[in-house]
């Protein structure tokens, strides 16, 4: 490789904030193949995502915040299987060299790499139009995962956080005609701007459920059409099962309750994409464990239905009136089908 490349790859991305040793973690970058060591009784796990300029994010966002998110959605999806986060490798694509954009890339990357105690253990650098994909790799007991199949009738449905935020924040942040950023108050705008950027990934959530959950995801593409991945996958043999939602119970944050009207509440908690926010199944036996242990971790873990016969998605208000979902004009909030 040229010179210049391994003079950037040096300064930006093996320092020592970013690639600090980690047990499992036999070699970071700068040979060929970084070496993760992985115990007898645990299955490695593994995810990739790619961030796109003007796909997945705006292209003028910030550096630092971009890094943050890019990590920590790849993050989410340990956290969905019950995984803990061992290394993480990172694919970068970059139109120019530009100091200032790499100082502020690698230093959010290293604010969340030790936050989540993920460290970087290789990589691959290109030029072309700014591209940022990164594979996290994590460790899950053997037999532990949480996968998408488990789901049985009269499970629990339960999602951690609120729901929402990310969709309400995505046409401030992108500068859509009528949702000026600058004319909410700073505390608004700064949640926005975290709940977009800076999703939580759950991954304590997350290995707290092994052996309690039946099944999970990480919400990427918004609640409803993610828990149908996990009923769908769930089906076994016979027809896939539903849910029933309860839409009193829906939790949603302080700066949602306010700025969201009565009308696209529903649309967006339930079809509102990048939460990152855990939907777990758990059968009756093992709910009061399950919320104990999530609630210890200071994370809300809300019970917001359950799993029903019937397919597909049924929405119940607080009177007890059942009706289909129904999620006309959810995509008005940003979810293009782009992952
Ligand atoms: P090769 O030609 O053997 O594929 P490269 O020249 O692409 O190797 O990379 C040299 C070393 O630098 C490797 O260990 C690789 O993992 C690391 N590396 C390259 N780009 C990055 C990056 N963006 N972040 C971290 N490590 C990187
Ligand atoms: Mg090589």
């Amino acid at each position: 490789m040229a010179l210049a490349e391994f003079e950037l790859i040096r300064q930006y991305f093996n320092t020592a904030e970013l690639t600090f040793p980690r047990p499992g973690i036999v070699l970071g970058p700068g040979d060929d193949c970084a070496l993760l060591a992985v115990p007898a009784d645990s299955h490695l796990a593994m995810s990739m995502d790619t961030l796109n300029a003007g796909v997945h994010f705006p292209v003028d966002a910030d550096a630092a915040e971009l890094a943050q998110r890019c990590l920590r959605v790849n993050l989410s999806d340990l956290a969905a299987m019950g995984a803990e986060p061992l290394g993480f490798t990172l694919s970068l694509s970059l139109p120019e060299v530009s100091a200032s954009w790499l100082q502020g890339f690698s230093q959010g990357l290293a604010a969340c790499a030790s936050h989540y105690q993920c460290s970087l253990v290789g990589g691959d650098t290109t030029r072309g139009p700014l591209a940022i994909t990164i594979q996290v790799h994590g460790l899950v007991p053997a037999g532990q995962a949480l996968r998408r199949t488990g789901a049985q009738l009269g499970d629990g449905i339960y999602v951690t956080g609120t729901l929402g935020d990310a969709a309400l924040a995505l046409p401030y942040l992108t500068q859509q005609p009528g949702f000026e950023l600058s004319a909410l108050n700073l505390a608004d705008q700064q949640a926005l701007h975290a709940a977009f950027y800076r999703p939580d990934a759950r991954l304590d959530a997350g290995m707290a459920l092994r052996g309690l959950a039946s099944a999970a995801i990480d919400i990427s593409d918004g609640l409803a059409s993610d828990l149908l991945h996990v009923l769908q996958a769930s089906a076994g043999a016979r027809a896939a099962p539903g849910a029933v939602i309860d839409s009193a119970t829906l939790p949603v944050s302080d700066v949602f309750a306010r700025l969201v009207g009565g009308s696209d509440r529903l649309a967006m908690a339930l079809g509102g994409g990048d939460d990152y926010e855990l939907c777990v199944t758990v059968p009756p036996r093992h709910e009061a464990r399950a919320q104990a242990a999530v609630q210890a971790l200071g994370i809300a873990f809300t019970r917001i239905g359950e799993v029903v016969a019937d397919s597909g998605i049924m929405v119940r208000d607080s009177g007890g009136a059942c009706q289909p979902l129904t999620l006309t004009g959810y995509r008005h909030f940003g979810n293009q089908d782009n992952e």
